[in-house]
């Protein structure tokens, strides 16, 4: 134990050779002039350096994916034609899985355990995705008189930027590309200059399984010029980003010149509220792992409870209780579960909010110390909790990505509710209670893409996820997430010869 936290030791496991990255453009490996590093933030070890993209390599990506799409043939292929070459990304996924891991802890900090649980997601992703490419279809109108017929076909929409952020490189991408191939689209990847590696094998296992030159496209590189070009170019017809709110507005400024598609999954500021009959120990268990997972640097982070006044404190209790138990450390130690913070930028940015908070009468139960570890030259943050926070705080209002939880009380269900909704954003939301109509009465009454009830987290590839407010618009996963990169068209055709 150290600072009344539980801490793991750095792991002695050797560290793979640094992986050079480079772009896929046309079906090519491509460097670039510049290049750019990417130090472990737990192990501060050198764990990647990726060509620099720039305009040039990413207007030739662009044009890429554009000539794949207008002329390849790719999105008149049959379904079944993409459904065995996703399958097959799949079965290589799933084989280079612990490559895929590692290299993720390396460039994020996040454990090994919940790294390995990732790429297995990913890889169920594209086998789902798979199984949707042969289930693509519109509907037909004959009610439209004796000599009409109306068909509604569902196209490709075209050309897709992809921008993805840092916290879960490889699931994020695969939230997104398998569903665009599924549809018959072409893409331009960018993954986050933090986190570039796994996108970038994942390029190898495309190529692997034979998909044609120029679908994919990956150009590794920064927001600006490479992320702001994906996003005003003219022969993108759709822009699909996951990241900050922020940069979700730049992208939407960039955009608006052509009026491309948008799809945004952005920030969360997730609120649970817990009633005084809820089972507390369950709550508790679950809350804790809603704000630790990820260390907090997590679009769902379960970083905002609203608990009754009757029950916060016994809950607040139950929840320091079990903070103190949860181990943190060396992201490579197969019994971690906090790694390390992405960058000191991020770390001291945790901070300040917990120090404004104590300074505006809020209580650091548990926690509030970022750390350096002994054997580990990375940025920690301890697991924290803090009670006494009032709504007009930032640590209530704002995404802090980090591992610190911020405590509200509620007196009634109006209240509550007011508080929940209360944020800018309207990702996720949990409510806790044993009363059904309780739970369904919020769960109506709530601003959010996803309502838990009486659990946090839990995803399926089935179900759609996404945002209201300023969390996002359009739904990735579902059929709603393959259904986001098409585009309607209507065949309006008589079938009786025509008037003379
Ligand atoms: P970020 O917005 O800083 O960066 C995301 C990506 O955008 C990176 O690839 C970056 O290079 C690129 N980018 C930066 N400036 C750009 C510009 N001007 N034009 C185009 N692209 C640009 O986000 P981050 O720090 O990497 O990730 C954390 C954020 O992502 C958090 O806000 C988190 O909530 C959000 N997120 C949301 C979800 C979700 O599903 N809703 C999932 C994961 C992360």
């Amino acid at each position: 134990m150290m600072n009344d936290l539980t801490l793991i030791d750095s792991a002695s496991v050797a560290m793979p050779e640094p992986f050079v990255g480079r772009h896929l453009i046309d079906g090519a490996w491509t460097d670039s002039a510049e290049t750019f590093q990417r130090h472990s933030p737990a192990h501060g070890t050198l764990v990647s350096t990726s060509a620099k993209g720039g305009v040039t390599e990413t207007e030739a990506a662009i044009a890429a994916a554009r000539r794949a799409f207008d002329t390849s043939g790719w999105a008149e292929t049959s379904g079944k034609y993409r459904a065995t070459l996703l399958l097959k990304v799949a079965d290589l996924i799933d084989a280079r899985r612990e490559e895929i891991a590692v290299m993720e802890v390396l460039e994020s900090g996040k454990p090994i355990s919940q790294s390995r649980a990732e790429i297995e997601g990913a890889a169920d992703l594209w086998r789902y995705a798979a199984s949707l490419a042969r289930t693509i279809h519109g509907d037909s109108h004959n009610s439209l008189g004796p000599d009409m017929l109306g068909v509604v076909l569902r196209d490709p929409i075209g050309v897709v930027s992809m921008i993805t952020p840092w916290n879960f490189p490889f699931l994020i991408v695969s939230q997104k590309l398998p569903f665009a191939l599924a549809a018959g689209c072409t893409a331009v990847v960018k993954p986050s200059e933090m986190t570039p590696s796994t996108t970038v094998m994942l390029g190898e296992m495309l190529i692997e399984a034979g998909l044609p030159k120029g679908v994919v496209n990956i150009v590794l590189g920064f927001g600006d010029p490479v992320g702001a070009l994906m996003s005003a170019h003219d022969s993108v017809d759709m822009v699909s980003f996951t990241g900050s709110t922020g940069v979700g507005k730049r992208i939407a400024a960039a955009a608006s010149g052509t009026l491309k598609k948008l799809s945004f999954e952005l920030g969360g500021k997730n609120p649970q509220v817990i009633f005084p009959d809820a089972d507390l120990d369950a709550a508790a268990d679950a809350i804790t792992f809603g704000i630790y997972f990820n260390a907090g640097e997590c679009c769902n982070s379960g970083s905002r409870i609203i608990v009754h006044e009757d029950v916060a404190e016994a809950l607040t209790n139950k929840i320091v209780a079990l903070s103190r138990k949860v181990p943190f450390g060396d992201p490579l130690h197969p019994d971690t579960q906090v790694g390390a913070i992405i960058s000191p930028e991020h770390q001291a940015k945790i901070a300040g909010y917990v120090r404004d908070a104590q300074s505006g009468g809020a209580k650091v139960a548990l926690g509030g110390q970022a750390l350096t570890l002994d054997g580990l030259p990375g940025q920690f943050y301890g697991p924290t909790v803090v009670t006494g926070v009032t709504p007009d705080m930032p640590i209530a209002r704002d995404e802090v990505f980090g591992p610190v939880l911020a405590v509200l009380t509620f007196r009634d269900f109006d209240e509550a509710i007011q508080l929940a909704n209360g944020a800018t954003y309207g990702l996720s939301a949990g409510v806790w209670s044993t009363n059904m109509h309780t739970c369904l009465q919020f769960a109506r009454k709530v601003q959010a893409g996803t309502v838990w009830t009486n659990t946090w987290m839990d995803g399926f590839p089935e179900m759609p996820f996404g945002g209201v407010k300023q969390s996002g618009q359009g739904r990735e996963l579902g059929r709603y997430g393959l259904e986001e990169f098409t585009e309607l068209k209507t065949l309006t055709m008589r079938v009786t010869p025509g008037r003379d």
